[in-house]
């Protein structure tokens, strides 16, 4: 796959370069970002798509990640904008991307959550998706809160869902700390 990619980046920066030749100074690469699907560093005149975007989406959605991207350094270099705005529309939309600051992918989920468990109650509370977990998690309390300390949790994000939708009771979550 990563080779296909490759091969469509190139495709894809050759033919932009004929209308914008400022393009041939960019250098196209990959990354392992796990929350985005590819950035753009004007700067630096580097785009990077995310391998984890690759192995988990479409060749249709992948290619419209590389022309969101080429759309931000074209809108750089004709408008001085960055960010997505009406010049990065407008390019997005002539380069045939879909003109949307994120374009719906599947990226892998973080495979842990952090609860806070009610020590009384034993109600949990979900409070983020994580992609670590931390080993001083113990140490840790509510913002505010230091009679909380102890309190907090990483639980399997699957074991979560499945509580979430009913489909496994609490006794079978499995509390790491
Ligand atoms: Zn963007």
């Amino acid at each position: 796959m990563l080779e296909a990619v490759k091969q469509l980046t190139k495709e894809i920066q050759g033919q932009l370069t004929e209308q914008y030749p400022f393009l041939s100074q960019w250098d196209i690469g990959f990354d392992n970002a796990k929350k985005r699907a590819g950035i753009c560093r004007i700067n630096e005149k580097k785009i990077a798509i995310s391998r984890n975007h690759i192995n988990n989406n479409s060749i249709e959605t992948i290619e419209d990640t590389i022309r969101h991207e080429f759309a931000h350094a074209i809108a750089y270099h004709l408008y001085g904008e960055t960010g997505h705005g009406k010049s990065w529309k407008k390019v997005a939309i002539q380069l045939g991307a879909k003109a949307r600051a994120r374009a719906s992918f599947n990226l892998p989920k973080a495979p842990w959550v952090l609860v806070h468990r009610c020590p009384e109650t034993q109600s949990i509370k979900l409070l983020s998706e994580r992609f670590r977990r931390n080993k001083k998690i113990k140490n840790y309390f509510l913002s505010g809160q230091p009679d909380t300390k102890g309190e907090l949790y990483f639980i399997k994000h699957t074991d979560y869902l499945e509580f979430a939708q009913g489909k496994r009771k609490q006794k079978a979550l499995n509390f790491l700390q």
